[in-house]
């Protein structure tokens, strides 16, 4: 007993009772959802990254990351379950969870924006000093103030700023970071200016 491809019905012979498709035609049309979602996914995943910057959270390489592996976990789930449609294998268990990995990315980066567009908190002012700039140039360019961290157990906090900010300081400054809660608790940097 396997299920069909298309409707996910449980089918006892080629032609599917449920949506009329043969084995043939219900891969074909699984493989083009596929296909269609994975487009969704991939462009959740550019949103997500393109719109991190704009209420960057304090832990940002660490949520980059997160996306990352989820990135590749999500693709190799997508062709994990084309190898098994091509072979008419039972998908229907691993399509759910690739389905349901579809929109994070865009979840995620509307979490980001609604965390710092809506936080009405006044942010917290830390002292810190600069260690080192980072930067890497790219079609999203990433730029990190390291500094010394204000938090127990922190050595450093890798500061996501802009191109304005990344270029007013140098390293060896002394500078006043504000971090705001985060209206869904996600610390986020709201600024950085020289103390
Ligand atoms: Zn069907």
């Amino acid at each position: 007993m396997t299920h069909c491809l298309n409707c996910g019905a449980e089918r006892t012979q080629d032609v599917c009772d449920a949506c009329g498709l043969s084995s043939h035609a219900a891969e074909f049309v699984l493989r083009k959802r596929l296909l269609n979602r994975t487009a969704v996914f991939l462009l959740g995943a550019i949103a997500f990254v393109v719109t991190s910057g704009r209420y960057p959270a304090l832990e940002l390489d660490g949520i980059l990351i997160f996306i990352g592996v989820l990135f590749f976990l999500t693709l190799g789930l997508a062709i994990w379950v084309e190898r098994r449609a091509l072979r008419h294998g039972e998908v229907e268990i691993l399509k759910r969870a690739y389905y349901g990995l579809v929109p994070v990315p865009w979840l995620l980066a509307v979490l980001l924006l609604v965390n710092g567009a809506f936080d009405g908190s006044r942010p917290d002012v830390e002292p810190a000093r600069i260690v080192e700039k980072f930067s890497m140039p790219g079609p999203v360019p990433i730029r990190r103030l390291i500094v010394t961290s204000w938090r127990e157990g922190h050595g450093i906090e890798r500061l996501p700023v802009d191109r304005g900010d990344f270029e007013r300081f140098s390293s060896g400054e002394s500078v006043d970071v504000r971090v705001a809660g985060g209206l869904v608790g996600i610390p986020w940097v709201a600024g950085v200016s020289l103390r």
